[in-house]
C-alpha cells in the first residue's frame, strides 16, 4: 500500500442468527444431521487417549460421568480438540517429542518432534484508545439504561445489543514491512466501539486478564466514558509458542507458553499498525464525533521515551498485549522433509495410517 493510500475498515462479518452469534455446532449440527443413523454425539465426554496398535489408531479412550469408555473404529479417527488440547491428547498417547514424553514416563509410540510447537496467534496492543464526545460508542451502561434496546433485541434480534461485542469494523492492511514478494496484508485493525474502562471495570478488565494495579494506574480517568479502541494485531507472526504436558494426568491442563512478541519483528509490525490506527482515529470521519486520543502517559513506558515516540509504543505493545485467541499451528502441516511437521497436506498425521487432525 502506498504511504498516502486511504485505509479502509469494513463492517465486521460474523455468523449471526436473530442477533446472536452462531457456534459451529448450531450452524452444522442441524436437526436432520443429528438424526442421521451413522452419527452418535456423546456429550460431556473427555477423550483422554488414543488407542494404538502398530501404526493404526484403533479407537479412543474417553471418560464420562466418572466412567472410562472405549470407542473403536475400523476406518479413521479425526482428532479436532483445538490448538491446545489436540497436541495434549497426542502427547498423552505417546505421539510427540521423545525427550518430552520420556520426561513424563510416557512410552513413545510415534516420535514426532513438532507436536505442541509452532503455536501462533493474532496478537496486538489494546492501548490505542480514543474518547468521544458524541454518544455513539457501544457503551453497555448507556445501552442497558434504554429499555427500547432490549425490546428490539428480544423481538427483532436487532439493534445495538446484537453487535459483535462492540467489534464494529475491520481492515486488513499492509504496513510496508512485509516482504515485497507477497501481496498479503500483515496487520488487522479492529475498531472496537468501547475501551477497557467503558464499563467501569465490571467485565472487560477481567476478560483481558488485566491486573487491577495496571488498570487503575492507566485507565482510571476513562471510567464509564464514551470511546473506542483501535486494535492493530499481527496477521503473520514470527513468534512461536509451545504447548507442553504439565503431567501425564489427562485432566490437568497443559502448560501454554504463547511467547507473544518474542520476535522483535512482530513488535515492529504492530508499531507500524499503531501509526495507521492514529491516522484513522484522527481522520475527519471520526473527528466529527469528537474523537480524541487518550494521551495519559503509561508510567511504565514513559521512561523509554515521550508519549507517542516509537520507543514508548514498543513498551506499551509489550505491556498491554492483546490476543484475539486465534491460536493455531500446534500440529504443524509440512512436507515429510520438515522435522517439525506433524501432518501432511491431507491433514494425516505422519507415522500413522489412519489419524487426521481437524484444524489446529
Ligand atoms: C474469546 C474468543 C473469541 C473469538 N472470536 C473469534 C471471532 O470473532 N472470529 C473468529 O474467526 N474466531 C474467533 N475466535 C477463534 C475461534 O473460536 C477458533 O479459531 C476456533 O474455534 C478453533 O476451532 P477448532 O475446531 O480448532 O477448536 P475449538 O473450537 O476449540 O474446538 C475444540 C473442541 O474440542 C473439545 N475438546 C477439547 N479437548 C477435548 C477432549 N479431551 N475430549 C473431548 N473434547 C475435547 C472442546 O470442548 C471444543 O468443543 C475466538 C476465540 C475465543 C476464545
Amino acid at each position: 500500500m502506498p504511504p498516502n493510500a486511504s485505509i479502509v475498515l469494513l463492517i465486521l462479518q460474523a455468523n449471526i442468527k436473530r442477533g446472536k452469534r452462531v457456534s459451529t455446532a448450531k450452524a452444522f449440527l442441524t436437526k436432520d444431521v443429528i438424526a442421521r443413523d451413522n452419527l452418535d454425539i456423546v456429550l460431556n465426554a473427555r477423550v483422554t487417549k488414543l488407542l494404538l496398535k502398530g501404526q493404526r489408531v484403533t479407537g479412543v479412550k474417553f471418560s464420562r460421568a466418572g466412567k472410562v469408555n472405549l470407542a473403536y473404529t475400523r476406518s479413521e479417527v479425526i482428532l479436532s480438540a483445538g490448538a491446545i488440547a489436540t497436541p495434549q491428547i497426542l502427547m498423552l498417547s505417546g505421539i510427540g517429542s521423545p525427550d518430552h514424553l520420556n520426561a513424563h514416563g510416557i512410552p513413545v509410540r510415534v516420535p514426532l518432534w513438532g507436536v505442541g510447537n509452532n503455536m501462533q496467534s493474532h496478537v496486538g496492543v489494546g492501548e490505542v484508545i480514543y474518547t468521544l464526545k458524541a454518544p455513539v460508542a457501544y457503551n453497555p451502561v448507556r445501552l442497558a439504561l434504554n429499555p427500547g434496546n432490549y425490546l428490539t433485541y428480544l423481538f427483532n434480534g436487532d439493534g445495538p445489543l446484537s453487535s459483535v461485542s462492540g467489534f464494529e469494523a475491520l481492515g486488513n492492511i499492509r504496513t510496508g514491512l512485509a516482504s515485497a514478494n507477497t501481496s498479503w496484508p500483515d496487520i488487522a485493525i479492529n475498531l472496537i466501539a468501547l475501551h477497557i474502562n467503558t464499563d467501569g471495570g465490571a467485565i472487560y478488565r477481567n476478560s483481558v486478564n488485566m491486573k487491577p494495579s495496571y488498570f487503575n494506574r492507566n485507565f482510571n480517568d476513562l471510567k464509564l466514558r464514551e470511546g473506542f479502541t483501535l486494535l492493530p494485531s499481527v496477521l503473520h507472526p514470527y513468534s512461536r509458542g509451545t504447548i507442553r504436558l504439565k503431567s501425564r494426568n489427562p485432566f490437568e491442563p497443559p502448560l501454554i507458553n504463547a511467547n507473544y512478541f518474542d520476535d522483535d519483528r512482530d513488535v515492529e509490525t504492530v508499531l507500524q499498525g499503531i501509526k495507521k490506527c492514529l491516522a484513522i482515529g484522527d481522520s475527519p470521519k471520526l473527528k466529527k464525533f469528537g474523537a480524541r486520543l487518550h494521551r495519559k502517559p503509561n508510567p511504565l513506558c514513559i521512561t523509554y521515551g515521550q508519549f507517542g515516540s516509537d520507543s514508548y509504543w514498543r513498551c506499551v505493545i509489550r505491556h498491554f498485549s492483546y490476543t484475539l485467541y486465534h491460536d493455531v499451528g500446534t500440529c504443524k502441516m509440512g512436507p515429510d522433509s520438515d522435522p517439525e511437521a506433524v501432518v501432511d497436506s491431507r491433514l494425516k498425521v505422519y507415522g500413522l495410517d489412519n489419524l487426521r487432525i481437524g484444524k489446529s
